[in-house]
């Protein structure tokens, strides 16, 4: 398709399984990275997403070699678990910092680009976890709860200039975010899964290539769960 497509930290996990899915369609991706490098065909930008100097640098390097952004994919994200009483307000900073605020920031320099076209593609990827809470992870909830709340914003306020934003929910996924889960915890959650198994980055990179694409052009402020069944009822 040959779109510019901007997916923040898409050098590993599900950002990197989406980045290869659109590279696969002829999209001209671009990733940030911090760590590793992005594979070959992949335009990889060194950005930490928390410094909106880095994002600006990000995005002109882009716009430079592909042009200005089609598709956003803000998928970077971190953890901070602990339980209420023990989360420090540095452990709920940076994930809010990381997970939302940090969406904002790349979806509002995007958004100049994609109004100048008249057309352009978010997708914002949340969590299960987001719609259904989880003991130990009251900062991750919250600032996926917000991509929510962002997304269905972006969409009333873009809609008519053609502009969807959405949210993919991904439950447990094989990255290594899910790794630095306990045995026992991961074992736990999934035996709670209709589908029996954790999510393949692919299973996800499939709902958001699905999203970003012609086929999904009527599609907006949704939440699309890939969760195995894991969130069903939210
Ligand atoms: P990983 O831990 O495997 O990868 C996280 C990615 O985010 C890396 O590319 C990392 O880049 C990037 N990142 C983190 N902080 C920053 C930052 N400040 N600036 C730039 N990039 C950053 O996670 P997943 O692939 O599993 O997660 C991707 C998304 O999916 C996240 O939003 C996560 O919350 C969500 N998700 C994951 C689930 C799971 O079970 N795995 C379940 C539900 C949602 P770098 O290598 O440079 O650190």
């Amino acid at each position: 398709m040959s779109r510019s497509v901007f997916i923040t930290g898409g050098n590993r996990g599900i950002g990197l399984a989406i980045a290869e899915a659109m590279a696969a369609d002829g999209d001209k991706v671009a990733v940030t990275y911090r760590s590793g490098e992005p594979p070959a065909g992949i335009l990889g930008v060194p950005c930490d997403i928390t410094d909106p100097e880095q994002v600006e640098a990000a995005f002109r390097q882009i716009e430079e070699a592909h042009g200005p952004v089609e598709v956003l994919v803000a998928n970077a994200g971190i953890t901070r678990d602990a339980l209420l009483m023990r989360m420090s307000e540095d452990d709920f900073d940076a994930v809010v910092a990381t997970n939302l605020t940090a969406a904002y920031r790349v979806a509002k320099r995007a958004t100049r680009g994609m109004l100048r076209a008249r057309k352009g593609r978010m997708v914002f990827v949340g969590s299960t976890v987001g719609l259904r809470g989880e003991a130990g992870q009251a900062n991750y909830a919250a600032a996926k709860a917000g991509l929510v709340g962002l997304a269905r914003s972006l969409a009333r306020e873009l809609g008519s200039r053609n502009i969807t934003a959405n949210v993919v929910a991904p439950g447990l996924t094989r990255t290594d975010m899910a790794a630095a889960l306990p045995q026992d915890r991961l074992d736990a959650m999934v035996e709670q899964i209709p589908l029996g198994r954790m999510a393949r980055p692919e299973d996800i990179a499939a709902a958001v290539r699905w999203l970003a694409g012609d086929e999904a052009s009527y599609i907006t402020g949704a939440v699309v769960p890939v969760d195995g069944g894991a969130g069903m009822g939210h």
